[in-house]
């Protein structure tokens, strides 16, 4: 099979947004009035973002879904993507449960593959997805201010504590290390979260490495800092509810919901006022939405213990030249 039957077969489908997709040198999408594009690109690139032997149907999943949380995060809503694909060999049993992983969630969120690249390499993927959002309506880092509650969305941690045990730091019950690993291996981009909280939320990101890291990213667009309700993080490691899991060490706990990555969640702060407005907007989203902490006007941020304790800061985000 050559390179141009591999992307016949397995990646070129009828267009159905775009004004012209795969098949020519660029595609062709036309921007919608009053919209802005969203754009971001993000690689995965094996031994570092995955293991060599995960099933390539989740590898065509998380591939995209790191991309949309990024549109997520913006408040955009997803249009389509290109893949720039370096493949060791033309396996078509891999690209085949690639393609599927990848098509089931962009065709999820009605997100066209227009175009990309194909060489023989190392195995590496490289997805950009193009979005939109009305002129002036993005969620930005910049814009939280001090009173502002700060929100996450569904659980944190869960992924860290998969990546653990798969590297044999800890050892999990089979049914906890399944479930979350499914956290790891297909995370769920907040897409209609993001859009339900245009015009609610004051700044937003996505948490992809370690809450904490990422949240400072906010403070210092915003500058601002924080307090977070460590009761309220330690809580939103799944986990961490079943019965077999109730000897974790709080340090364990700590460290995988506060700087764990990989958990593509939002965060995102709002005026208190708005409360009302951003539990409607997880209603609608069908999204759980937590509030853990508030910004402050002193730099840093406080990580308060039950007791009224700071929680000391050894957290730091990932960072692959660090
Ligand atoms: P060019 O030589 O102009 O760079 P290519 O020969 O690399 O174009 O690609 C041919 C067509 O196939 C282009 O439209 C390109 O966007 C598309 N394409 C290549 N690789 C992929 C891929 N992995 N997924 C989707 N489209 C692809
Ligand atoms: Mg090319």
């Amino acid at each position: 099979m050559g390179e141009f039957e591999l992307i016949r077969r397995f990646f070129q489908r009828p267009t159905r947004r775009s004004a012209l997709g795969i098949g020519d040198d660029c595609a062709l999408l036309a921007p919608t009035p009053g919209m802005q594009m969203a754009i971001s690109t993000d690689m995965l690139v094996e031994g570092k973002h995955f293991f060599a032997d995960v099933h390539p149907q989740l590898l065509g999943h998380k591939a995209l879904a790191v991309n949309l949380s990024d549109l997520a995060a913006c408040g955009a809503k997803p249009l389509a993507f290109t893949l720039a694909l370096s493949l060791p060999r033309a396996d078509a049993a891999w690209c085949q449960a690639f393609a599927e992983g990848l098509f089931a969630l962009a065709d999820a969120h009605d997100c066209e593959l227009i175009g990309g690249d194909t060489t023989q390499g190392p195995l590496n993927i490289c997805i950009t997805v193009f979005g939109e959002v009305p002129t002036d309506a993005a969620l930005l880092r910049k814009g939280a201010k001090v009173g502002d509650d700060i929100w996450v969305s569904g659980s944190l941690g869960d992924a860290r504590l998969a990546l653990d045990a798969l590297l044999r730091q800890h050892a999990l019950p089979p049914a906890v290390l399944a479930q979350a690993r499914q956290r790891l291996e297909q995370p769920t981009p907040r897409v209609a979260l993001g859009m339900a909280l245009r015009g609610v939320a004051s700044s937003a990101l996505d948490v992809s490495d370690g809450l904490l890291g990422d949240l400072g990213h906010i403070l210092e667009a915003s500058g601002v800092g924080a307090r977070i309700d460590a009761n309220i993080t330690r809580s939103l490691l799944r986990a961490r509810k079943h019965p077999l899991m109730a000897a974790l060490a709080m340090s364990r706990i700590d460290a995988c919901t506060l700087a764990g990555g990989d958990d593509y969640e939002l965060c995102f702060t709002a005026a208190s006022a708005a409360q009302a407005e951003v539990l409607h907007a997880a209603q609608q989203a069908q999204t759980p939405v937590t509030c853990i902490g508030r910004i402050e006007a002193e730099p840093g941020v406080r990580i308060m213990t039950p007791n009224g304790q700071q929680l000391p800061l050894r957290f730091a985000s990932f960072d692959h030249f660090a």
